[in-house]
C-alpha cells in the first residue's frame, strides 16, 4: 500500500464525530478506555465486588435504597421485562402514548400477550393528569399497571411525572407504575422511592453517557411480589431470578463485564460532578439550545412547559436540508439527528445529554449558525 492510502485509511479509522444524537450519545475517552480492563469471571469475588460497588453508586442515581437490576440488553429488553413481570395475562395495562417510543412500548405489551389499553395524545403534547384521571375513571376495573414514558425522545416532550403519579396514587393505589426514563434518568431528577414508583428503567447509551449494551431498572418490592404471582415470565428478563442473583451480587447469566467496568468509572464521575449539578447542567444546555432555536427563527416542537431538558426537537419551519446540514457538521466532527417516525421529515433533533458541556454545545450551535446563514437566508 502506498503511504498516502495508508494515511487515508488511518484517517478514516481515527475520525471522531461527536454525537449530538439522542442515543447513542457521545462517550468520553476515559469511559471507552475503562472497557479494556482484563476480563474477569462473573462467578468470582472480583466480580461480586464490582457489582456491589456499582449497586452502592447507582442506587442514589435512581434515588432508591433497594435494588437496581442491571440487564445486558438495551432498554427495550427491560420494556419487555416490565410487561412480562408486572402484567398478568388476564389483566390490563394502560399504556400512555405521546410519541414513537411510548407507542412502541404499548406494542411490546401487546406482543407479550398483555391486554393493553392506550391513552394517546398528539405528538408535542404531554400526558396530562386530567386525561389520565378520565381514563382511569372510565375503566371497568382497576388497571394492573400503568406505563409512562417520562421523556418522549421522538418529539422532545417531558411528561409531568410527579403529577401523573399523584393521580394514580389517589385513584388506584394498587396499580403498578412503570416508568421509562431512558432519555431522562441521569440528566433529570427522578425520585424512585419518594414517588413510590414500581419500575423505573433506563439505557446506558443516553443520559448515563456510556456505550450501548446495558440497561438498568429500579424495581419495587411490590413489583417483585407481583412477578412471583405471574406465570410465563421467561428467564432472561425474570425479575425473580434477577433478585435471587442480585442478592449475591451477581447476575443470572453472563453480563457485559467490560461495560460494567465502564459503568463503574462513569458512576464515580457522575457523583464527582454531583447529581444536582448534573441536572442543572442539563437545564442550562436545554435553555441554550432553545434560545438558538428562537434566534434562528425556528420553533421548538414540544408544547411550552413540557420541553425536554435532554433533547430538543426542532420544527424545521425553514425547510433546512438536514442531510446537507449533517454533511457540513461532519466536516467539523459533529452530527445531530433527523426527526423520528412520523416527524422524520418535518423536524430535527439536537441531543444535549450525558457529559455534553456548554462549550461542546456552543461549538455545535456556532456551526449550525454558519450553515443556516448560508443555506436559508431569511
Ligand atoms: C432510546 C429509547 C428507547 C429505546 O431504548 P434502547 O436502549 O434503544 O432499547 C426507549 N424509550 C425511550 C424514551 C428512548 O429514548
Amino acid at each position: 500500500m502506498e503511504i498516502a492510502s495508508i494515511r487515508a485509511c488511518f484517517f478514516v479509522m481515527a475520525k471522531h464525530i461527536k454525537l449530538f444524537i439522542p442515543g447513542p450519545i457521545e462517550v468520553r475517552k476515559e469511559i471507552l478506555d475503562a472497557q479494556t480492563k482484563w476480563m474477569i469471571g462473573h462467578r468470582g469475588k472480583p466480580f461480586e465486588e464490582l457489582y456491589a460497588g456499582i449497586q452502592t453508586k447507582i442506587r442514589p442515581v435512581f434515588q432508591t435504597t433497594s435494588r437496581v437490576f442491571i440487564s445486558t440488553s438495551s432498554g427495550t429488553g427491560l420494556w419487555e421485562a416490565a410487561a412480562r413481570n408486572c402484567v398478568p395475562d388476564d389483566g390490563t395495562v394502560l399504556a400512555t402514548v405521546c410519541g414513537a417510543f411510548s407507542e412502541r412500548w404499548a406494542d411490546v405489551f401487546s406482543r407479550c400477550g398483555k391486554p393493553t389499553v392506550t391513552l394517546t395524545v398528539q405528538e408535542g403534547k404531554p400526558i396530562t393528569p386530567e386525561l389520565l384521571e378520565l381514563e382511569i375513571s372510565k375503566a371497568a376495573r382497576p388497571f394492573d399497571a400503568i406505563a409512562i414514558v417520562h421523556n418522549e425522545t421522538s418529539c422532545g416532550v417531558i411528561n409531568p411525572l410527579a403529577e401523573l403519579v399523584a393521580v394514580i396514587k389517589r385513584l388506584t393505589p394498587n396499580t403498578l407504575i412503570l416508568v421509562d426514563a431512558v432519555s431522562s434518568l441521569g440528566g433529570v431528577d427522578i425520585n424512585f422511592d419518594g414517588l413510590g414508583l414500581d419500575v423505573l428503567l433506563t439505557s446506558s447509551q443516553k443520559c448515563f453517557g456510556l456505550p450501548p449494551g446495558l440497561s438498568f431498572a429500579a424495581v419495587s418490592d411490590r413489583a417483585l411480589e407481583r412477578a412471583r404471582s405471574i406465570k410465563n415470565r421467561g428467564y432472561y428478563f425474570d425479575f425473580v431470578e434477577m433478585e435471587a442473583f442480585g442478592k449475591k451480587n451477581n447476575t443470572p447469566s453472563t453480563p457485559a463485564i467490560s461495560l460494567l467496568h465502564a459503568l463503574d468509572v462513569q458512576l464515580d464521575a457522575m457523583h464527582a460532578e454531583g447529581l444536582a449539578n448534573r441536572y442543572a447542567r442539563h437545564k442550562r444546555l436545554a435553555t441554550m439550545t432553545r434560545e438558538w432555536v428562537h434566534e434562528s427563527n425556528l420553533e421548538v416542537f414540544a408544547e411550552q412547559g413540557f420541553q425536554s431538558p435532554t433533547v430538543t426537537c426542532v420544527r424545521n419551519t425553514r425547510k433546512l436540508d438536514v442531510s446537507a446540514l449533517n454533511r457540513y457538521l461532519e466536516t467539523k466532527g459533529m452530527v445531530i439527528s433527523d426527526g423520528y417516525g412520523k416527524l422524520k421529515d418535518t423536524t430535527f433533533r439536537i441531543a444535549h445529554m450525558a457529559d455534553t458541556s456548554e462549550a461542546d454545545l456552543q461549538e455545535l450551535l456556532t456551526h449550525l449558525n454558519d450553515f443556516v446563514a448560508c443555506s436559508a437566508p431569511l
